[in-house]
């Protein structure tokens, strides 16, 4: 399966708990004002891969806990994305998962589109929501502004509502 990428970052501390394998998915509906990410916004722009590649590189790591799916939007290739999710939880990575979508507008979009059901199952942590200049804080652990939250996926699936994480609780995880 082929999936089209902006980028991968092997090693970061910055895009979820741990040292992480980061994946940006190529192409964006969102347009958020004030983007850093503008070159991810053209859903023809990028570089295509095999996704079976990029978990190999994954299992191959050493040191790597958990991978991170962002953008773009990770749900624009929903169904790419939660192959390399479902893959790399059989070898005991956790999955976080950005998406310009709300966790609400999700569940709703997941009735009519592919692969949104399985992105949302394997994924362990959401961080939800555009970024929002008004709402810009370089503060906030593993987000860009105050609107985006972060959710426990499994919990939220099971009592139909999202199931906020405090930043503590991502940090310690
Ligand atoms: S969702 Fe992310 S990549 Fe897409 S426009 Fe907004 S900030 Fe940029």
């Amino acid at each position: 399966m082929k999936i089209r990428l902006a980028g991968i970052e092997r090693e970061s501390v910055v895009d979820g708990p741990g040292i992480r394998f980061v994946i940006f998915g190529q192409g964006c509906p969102h347009r958020c004002p004030g983007c850093h990410n503008k070159h991810t916004w053209d859903p023809k722009g990028g570089y295509l891969m095999d996704a079976d590649e990029i978990i190999k590189e994954v299992l191959q790591s050493r040191i790597v806990r958990g991978v991170t799916f962002s953008g773009g939007e990770p749900f624009y290739q929903a169904s790419a994305f939660s192959y390399i999710g479902r893959e790399v939880k059989k070898h005991g990575f956790d999955v976080v998962t950005y998406s310009g979508y709300v966790f609400e507008d999700l569940l709703e979009l997941a009735e009519s589109r592919e692969g949104f059901w399985e992105l949302l199952y394997c994924t362990d942590y959401l961080i939800d929501g555009p970024f929002i200049l008004a709402q810009k804080d370089l503060s906030l652990p593993f987000r860009g502004s105050r609107n985006q939250r972060i959710i426990d996926v499994k919990k939220s699936l099971e009592k139909g509502r999202a199931v906020l994480m405090s930043d503590w609780d991502i940090l310690v995880v």
